[in-house]
């Protein structure tokens, strides 16, 4: 699929990050593109996405603070899921998207 970011036109991709076949994910700043490893995305959806995308809309900030995105976002996430939502997390659309 793909998405569009300050004007420019990003991939997403589910394969084994090229070169990092190791990681989890990767962003490709040169390329647009963020790659998701298949099984990431199967153990981990949410904590991945707010990583990747973290870094795609966050070029300046490091590896340790966009952990710490990760980190918080899944953390929030869960306990208003667990409190709120029996558990389940939704997916929606942002407006600008629609
Ligand atoms: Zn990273």
């Amino acid at each position: 699929m793909r998405f569009r970011l300050d004007g420019e036109w990003w991939t997403v991709k589910v394969q084994r990050p090229p070169s990092k076949e190791l990681c989890e994910g990767m962003t490709d700043f040169k390329k647009r593109v963020l790659y998701f490893h298949p099984r990431a995305i199967a153990g981990d959806l949410l904590g991945i996405v707010a990583h990747e995308v973290g870094h795609a809309t966050m070029p300046c900030v490091d590896e340790t603070h966009i952990r710490d995105h990760e980190r918080v976002v899944s953390v929030v996430a869960r306990w208003l899921a667990n409190t709120f939502c029996e558990g389940k997390i939704s997916i929606g659309q942002h407006r600008r998207d629609k």
